[in-house]
């Protein structure tokens, strides 16, 4: 059998079965394999009984003393055990169990397990688990037992006992030879390590091992992408060195140095005979489009077309101003096409667009360059689209694992410079008790002319969920108008039209409104630059990079910006999550502590965050991230 036979043909899983596992995505005998234990549940038989306290949640090894029924006075059986070891005694008791006074022999020994609490006023553990121990060796075995992930109809102990099968089963391929030199064990011992551990350090090093097997299976896909497309032939752009010049020049700004080493390589790769794919990552405001308008113009240069695709529609519109703005002078014809507004597209040299374009895209033919805005909001990779060059940007803080796995096949820059004179956004958690008070300070802004933008809490995903984020902020925006009477109160949702929000948008932009209260998607990408203050309800239930990339919303140039953080959680954890935001301005660092913490999901904010899902590895794996990434290349 091999590990990419089905599930099927092991003995004993019939097709009832083959269907239950599939729902944890079983498929093959490997997938099976690779479904390694949750958690171990650790008898630590070296717990003895005057080291237990109340409330603690406890497994230990004794000896039965004795064990006998009662009455209460309600004539209730009791079943009361006194077990003993050479430190103490202590009471088990349970209800209405009388067999136990049949099954349990004095000087038995036990291994129980339980909560440490009282009954009459002395040490005891009301309703424990136990198990009989036989002899000295099955105690040994007791000692780790594994919890699988596991469905309905499947156990924990159907899992094993199918994994034993399938061990003995299984003819493993040979490793590649280049596999040699790594110190590591070899994966068939390692699964062996993993389902049937003798110790907890022999558990880790097995699932290092598959780890590496998992992350090398990624590198490899990615490095053999890459080559392929190195293989390909793209079409040649050329320097336009005096174009993007002009363009330099002509900006109404100083170009910061990342921006100038982006638009080089960009250019660069442009000017190679293979397609570009290529990642332009910088916080928000850092000036992305700025760079991707470089490219555009150096692909119109050769009388090719581009086309940018923003996440929604209010982007896609304030992409469209900035890029006619840049562009327009230097002769490229810029077009909108949403399925709200479409204008100018037909002999467009640039159309800007959201998501819905890239179905109407096929009618234009080949396109010499793509952008995409905000990759990670889109879910889709450049495959569904017919073009010569990718250029995708975002602002999400990559970690550095995501960046060497994820990004594996694709070149990646990163923007870290902002431009001159930007303040870090002060930060604060805002604890419920001092919610009126930050409140009050928000007030004496508001009356000296600062603007708040208030972003409703994430919701989850759901099919409800336009609804219910909608919900959510015509509630906020009913509680804003009375707490700051007299301030003028604008608000932004999905289940508004494009022309609804631009109008709100607009007002908060020229002052005419002081607060705008919106949902978090609508949010993302927008420029406010007169808002100074950003309000975060519910902050708990975002992920730090989305806040990060959330409060670099507002203050741009000299003022002082803020972001207040509202929260009701209690839990500490948590609040230290929290609280690492009002400590560093750093994207990456606070990404990574995101991963940690709280996995994938929360860097993307989304679930279609394109991250493969892993089974055994996971994304703060630096180091075996990387020594993968060594392998993979010396293998392809
Ligand atoms: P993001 O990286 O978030 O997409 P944008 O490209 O939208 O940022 O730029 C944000 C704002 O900063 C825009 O109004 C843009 O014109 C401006 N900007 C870009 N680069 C610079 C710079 N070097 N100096 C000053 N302002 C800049
Ligand atoms: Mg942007």
């Amino acid at each position: 059998m091999r590990p990419s036979s089905p599930i099927t043909d092991l003995p004993l899983v019939g097709s009832a079965y083959a269907k239950k596992l599939a729902k944890i995505n079983i498929l093959t005998v490997e997938d099976l394999l690779t479904h390694i234990p949750r958690r171990y549940t650790h008898y630590d038989t070296s717990k003895r009984i005057a080291d237990l306290s109340p409330g603690d949640e406890v497994n230990f090894t004794a000896q039965l003393v004795s064990v006998e029924t009662s009455y209460t006075k309600g004539g209730k059986q009791i079943q009361r055990a006194v077990v003993s070891d050479e430190t103490g005694t202590i009471n088990l008791i349970w209800f209405n169990q009388r067999y136990l006074t049949r099954t349990l022999r004095e000087g038995s020994l036990l291994l129980i397990s339980g909560k440490v609490g009282f009954w009459s006023r002395s040490l005891a553990m009301v309703f424990p688990s136990y198990q009989i121990i036989h002899s000295k060796k099955q105690e040994g075995e007791l000692e780790i037992e594994p919890t699988y992930p596991t469905t309905e109809g499947i156990s924990s102990k159907w899992i094993r006992s199918r994994v034993r099968l399938a061990l003995k089963t299984v003819d493993f391929p040979d490793e590649h030879p280049v596999l040699v030199a790594l110190k590591m064990p070899k994966t068939k011992d390692a699964f062996k390590m993993v389902h049937f551990p003798k110790n907890e350090k022999d558990y880790e090093l097995g699932r290092k091992r598959l780890a590496f097997n998992e992350l090398l299976g990624l590198q490899i896909t990615a490095n053999i992408k890459r080559m392929q497309r190195v293989k390909k032939k793209g079409s040649q752009v050329g320097p336009a060195r005096q174009l993007i010049e002009d363009y330099l020049t002509a900006l109404p700004f100083e170009p910061t140095a990342d921006q100038l080493a982006a638009i080089n390589e960009i250019t660069t790769d442009l000017s190679k005979s293979f397609p570009m794919e290529r990642l332009l990552a910088g916080d928000v405001g850092s000036g992305k489009t700025v760079v991707a308008g470089a490219a555009i113009l150096a692909v119109s240069g050769v009388g090719r077309k581009s086309a940018l695709m923003a996440p929604t529609q209010i982007l896609a519109e304030q992409h469209y101003k900035l890029l006619k703005n840049l562009l327009a002078p230097h002769g490229v014809n810029v077009g909108l096409m949403t399925s709200k507004r479409k204008t100018g597209h037909e002999n467009a040299d640039l159309v800007v667009g959201t998501h819905s374009i890239i179905h109407n895209l096929k009618s234009i033919g080949k396109l010499g360059l793509v952008v995409i805005d905000e990759l990670h909001r889109f879910g889709v990779r450049q495959h569904e689209i017919d073009a010569d060059n990718f250029l995708a940007l975002t602002a999400t803080p990559i970690p550095r694992t995501v960046a060497l796995t994820l990004y594996g096949d694709i070149d990646v820059t990163t923007i870290k410079e902002m431009p001159k004179g930007r303040l870090p956004v002060k930060t604060w958690l805002v604890p419920k008790d001092k919610r009126p008070k930050a409140e009050d300070w928000i007030r004496k802004k508001l009356e000296t002319g600062g603007q708040l933008f208030v972003v409703c809490p994430f919701i989850e995903e759901s099919e409800h969920e336009l609804l219910a984020q909608t919900k959510a902020v015509k509630i906020e925006y009913q509680k804003l108008k009375k707490l700051y009477h007299g301030f003028s109160v604008g608000i932004l949702h999905g289940k508004m039209n494009i022309e609804e929000r631009n109008d709100q948008l607009e007002d908060f932009k020229r002052g005419k409104s002081s607060i705008l209260v919106s949902t978090p998607v609508i949010e993302v990408g927008i420029d406010i630059p007169r808002a100074t203050i950003m309000q975060i309800e519910s902050a708990q239930r975002f992920g730090l990079a989305q806040i990060h990339q959330l409060r670099g919303r507002v203050g741009r140039g000299d003022t002082q910006s803020y972001c207040l953080l509202f929260s009701e959680t209690r839990s500490e954890y948590t609040l230290r999550r929290l609280r690492a935001l009002t400590k560093t301005q750093s994207g990456t660092e606070l990404a990574e502590l995101d991963l940690s913490m709280r996995g994938p999901g929360e860097i993307f904010g989304t679930k279609q965050h394109g991250l493969p899902e892993l089974r055994i590895a996971r994304w703060d794996e630096l180091e075996l991230i990387k020594l993968a990434r060594n392998f993979s290349e010396k293998i392809v």
